[in-house]
């Protein structure tokens, strides 16, 4: 066992989510792609290529880790892409989607030798969280004018379009689907291929991923489109654990417990949403308060119930932890930054990676 903290990927759970892309594929002819922003940790790549079809990104750096880590297709997105980046992306990437016309028109011709798309942004979204609405007045992402849009559209030869955000209704995907093809069915029929995004909660339990399946097929042969999805925590979610050692306790009004990890350091996505991590199974007779080691005061990962007393050198192991998270992890405090580890499908806890002073150190200068 690695020393803690350390995050465990789980091989089985994540292959329980890659095996429902994989069936979404199959049935409905869409192509899938893992969106690196939410996860990127490469040590699994190659067990999650079989049931994708490759990358998209959101940098030159996570499209050259997806061309070299991930391989197979490479989609190539940014917000905006600056002029000494725009060559390097275009040599590691297939398609490369702009955000905006004048990315597009500033762009097209260096990027003639692959496939050219535009981001459109259809101003619904399925979030009511405004920091990740890309549907929020006065959005940067992506263009609407459907006018402007017909200007260019000979110069691209596809969309992506990304407005859902941690949806699990499927209802609710379907009359956004259908927004985009009241908004947009012109333009689509003049395309190749159609990225419907990320934020599509298809891998959860429950969800009609039959229906959902269905719904892809009828949207590509109406419009005569590939349909590529673009998952990142439905690929993911669930896989993976922050593991974690209990270093003191505390009453002050409830009781607390410090453990060797911080929601700051190492889960900041929950902090950021104002959303409590998960523990299980989270029952029993002792709650207690799960505190990180920094010294931010709202460093607290939650309240949990759990069977006994907690004292220093008990696990407590926080679920979740794959999604925005490993990619955001910072060395706040310079609390010691978790290593990587993977659980193999027979059991086994292979050590990845361990992160050291050198490498804090070498994070600044
Ligand atoms: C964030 C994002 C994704 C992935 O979203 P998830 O919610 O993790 O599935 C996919 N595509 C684009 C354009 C994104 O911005």
């Amino acid at each position: 066992m690695p020393q803690t903290p350390y995050y465990l990927i789980d091989k089985a759970s994540l292959r329980q989510n890659l095996e429902k892309v994989a069936y979404v594929r199959e049935r409905s002819g869409a192509k899938a792609l893992l969106a690196l922003k939410c996860f990127a940790t490469w040590c699994v790549f190659d067990f999650m290529r079989d049931y994708l079809d490759g990358t998209t990104s959101s940098s030159l750096n996570e499209v050259r880790l997806g061309h070299e880590r991930f391989g197979k297709e490479t989609h190539a997105y940014s917000v905006a892409y600056a002029d000494y980046e725009i060559d390097e992306v275009i040599s590691h990437a297939d398609k490369i989607i702009f955000n905006s016309i004048n990315q597009l028109k500033r762009f097209a011709d260096k990027a003639d030798g692959i496939v050219r798309g535009l981001r459109l942004n259809p101003q619904v979204s399925s979030s009511s969280f405004d920091l990740a609405d890309p549907a929020r007045p006065f959005s940067r992402l992506g263009e609407w004018d459907v006018a402007e849009v017909e200007k260019v559209v000979d110069r691209i030869s596809g969309f992506m379009i990304h407005n859902n955000c941690e949806n699990a209704d499927f209802d609710l995907f379907d009359r956004l689907l259908a927004d985009i093809e009241q908004k947009f069915g012109s333009l689509l029929e003049q395309v190749e291929w159609v990225s419907l995004g990320g934020g599509i909660h298809f891998t959860g339990e429950g969800y009609p991923i039959d229906r959902f399946a269905d719904r892809l097929k009828t949207f590509a042969g109406k419009y005569g489109v590939q349909v590529y999805l673009e998952p990142g925590e439905a690929a993911i979610t669930n896989s993976t654990t922050l593991e974690t050692t209990v270093l003191d306790t505390l009453f002050n009004g409830k009781n607390l417990a410090i453990v060797d990890a911080s929601i700051e350091a190492h889960m900041l996505d929950l902090l950021i949403y104002r959303e409590s991590a998960r523990v299980a199974p989270d029952q029993g007779e002792h709650p207690y308060m799960i505190c990180g080691k920094s010294c931010l005061a709202g460093d607290i990962f939650g309240e949990f119930r759990f069977s006994n007393e907690l004292k220093p050198g008990d696990r407590v192991s926080i679920q979740d932890a794959a999604g925005y998270t490993m990619v955001k992890k910072n060395w706040f405090n310079g609390v010691k930054m978790p290593a990587i580890a993977m659980k193999e499908l027979d059991g086994t806890i292979v050590p990845v990676r361990e992160f050291n002073y050198q490498d804090y150190e070498q994070s600044l200068s």
